[in-house]
């Protein structure tokens, strides 16, 4: 046993456990004191005792939300060639929202307390006074979710602009720009992740409802007609993106809406719902949006909004499929389903079972202790690492709490470096989810850890394996 094995008291039994099993729902605030700890995710502003509903991401949590941004980006436009990418401003014409709808239809009914004026979203009442103080209700009152400001210096002259409820409105307006210089056909899809703003009655339930939040948006237009097929392709690869990230099956299914319940612009509708700890909610929608939007620009524009297939010898107006993910409700979703608490040898051990590609760091660089002739070895791995790799460097405390600490960001591998490996030129790997080690040679130490990154199994022809005790 290496001393690195030792300082680490966790049974061999947790690593023979195999399933990652954990309670199928974990508590948010669990989760929300996880994220606090390991500087995932802040309360906003909190010095000045934090902004309802605002949430800032940290050290770690900026990883992860990038990880989650690029894995989709991935999925979605660089593995396709029938894709491309957009980024549009998060103000736009103020007639972009006049005609997809927003400004008459994006709204909320809202009920009021007469007694302490909160406000409270109409469909979620269950009963006819105050959930907060008893207090009597006002009727129903049609609310905008949009936010507005106003742009230009004088603020009586300025014209009222609104922050995007959603990006997909950006696509539809470059359209055309978009088909005449990308020069590719239909069935083609654009795909925009950005910031969107609504001012939600209730946001809550950590970053699962926030009035700032990050979509992921493909509108991918294809020939009426084959709208239906093409519904079908979407909702499939979407689902199942979920789970080649590591979530679990049974905490996922799909939703048909009912014909009441569609929005205004879609022939139809599916949501990828979540098993959250509140219950079943929607993690991403997938509307087939029919030619309700290029219609609508084309008449309020006045510009025409249509595509001529040349195999076809005929010019149409598209129809599109949209799936709509949120970053942050994604992020969260991962969060939930990654966590696991085991009690080993009496200690608790708390773990992230994210996802090689979705986790903040993917090797931590341990040295033993900080001692001066480790310290050398371990700067010079670190260094070797890092380019390749987001490679955290750790020598405070005893090795068995710098475990813990990784294990609780969901690091897949632990590179300890010991007294052995100054004589041997080796260090030790070390799992996170089977806890196994393996001892390979610092010269083989980055080819190693792509193999294993890519998913290779852990212990395949290493030097020596054994678990960690
Ligand atoms: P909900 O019914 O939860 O309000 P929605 O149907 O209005 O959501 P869409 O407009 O379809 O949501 O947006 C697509 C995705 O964007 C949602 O599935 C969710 O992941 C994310 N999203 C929407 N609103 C918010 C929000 N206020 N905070 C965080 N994420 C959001």
């Amino acid at each position: 046993m290496t001393p690195a094995n030792k300082a680490d008291k966790l049974s061999p039994d947790a690593s023979e456990k195999g399933d990652l099993s954990m309670p199928a729902k974990v508590d948010m605030d669990k989760i929300v004191s996880l994220c606090k700890r390991r500087g995932l995710i802040f309360p906003s502003s909190e010095i000045y005792g934090g902004l309802a509903s605002c949430w800032d991401y940290g050290p770690m949590g900026v990883e992860l939300k990038r990880n989650v941004r690029d894995a989709w980006w991935k999925a979605i436009v660089h593995e396709r060639a029938d894709v491309v990418g957009l980024d549009t401003s998060i103000m736009m014409h103020p007639a972009v929202w006049a005609a997809s709808g927003h400004i008459d239809s994006f709204t909320d009914p809202l009920v009021e307390c007469k007694s302490c004026h909160l406000r409270w979203r109409a469909t979620e009442m269950e009963g006819e006074r105050c959930p907060k103080c008893g207090g009597e209700l006002t009727e129903p009152r049609m609310f905008n979710l949009m936010f507005k400001t106003s742009m230009g210096p004088v603020e009586e002259e300025a014209s009222t602009v609104y922050l995007r409820p959603e990006t997909a409105q950006g696509i539809f307006v470059n359209f055309d720009n978009v088909i005449t210089t990308s020069r590719k056909k239909l069935p083609l899809g654009i795909a925009q992740i950005g910031k969107s703003f609504r001012n939600e009655i209730t946001p809550g339930n950590f970053i699962f409802r926030t009035r700032e939040f990050e979509h992921m948006e493909l509108e991918y237009f294809v020939k009426p007609g084959t709208d239906e097929k093409w519904l079908d392709y979407w909702v499939k690869e979407r689902f199942d993106w979920y789970v080649k990230l590591g979530i679990r099956k049974e905490n996922l299914r799909l939703r048909q809406h009912g014909k009441d319940e569609l929005a205004h612009y879609a022939r139809d509708c599916y949501d990828v719902e979540y098993l959250f700890p509140m219950g079943w909610s929607e993690l991403e929608g997938i509307a087939n949006r029919g030619d309700f939007d290029l219609i609508q620009h084309a008449k309020h524009s006045g510009r025409e909004l249509s595509y001529y297939d040349n195999e076809a010898g005929e010019k149409y107006v598209p129809y599109v499929i949209e799936p709509s993910a949120g970053v942050d409700r994604s992020v969260l979703a991962f969060l939930i389903d990654a966590y696991d608490e085991e009690e080993v040898e009496g200690e608790k051990r708390t773990l992230l079972h994210l996802h090689r590609s979705l986790a903040p760091v993917k090797v931590a660089v341990l040295p033993l202790s900080r001692n001066e002739k480790l310290t050398p070895l371990a700067k010079e791995v670190f260094n070797k690492l890092c380019p390749n790799f987001v490679t955290d460097y750790d020598d405070s405390q005893s090795i068995g709490r710098r475990y813990r600490r990784q294990d609780e960001i969901g690091t897949p591998f632990c590179v300890t470096i010991d007294f052995e490996s100054l004589e041997d030129k080796q260090v030790t790997i070390r799992e996170r989810d089977s806890l196994a080690q393996i001892r390979v040679p610092i010269e083989e130490l980055g080819k190693i850890l792509e193999a294993k990154l890519k998913g290779e199994a852990f212990d395949a022809s290493p030097l020596w394996t054994t678990r960690e005790k």
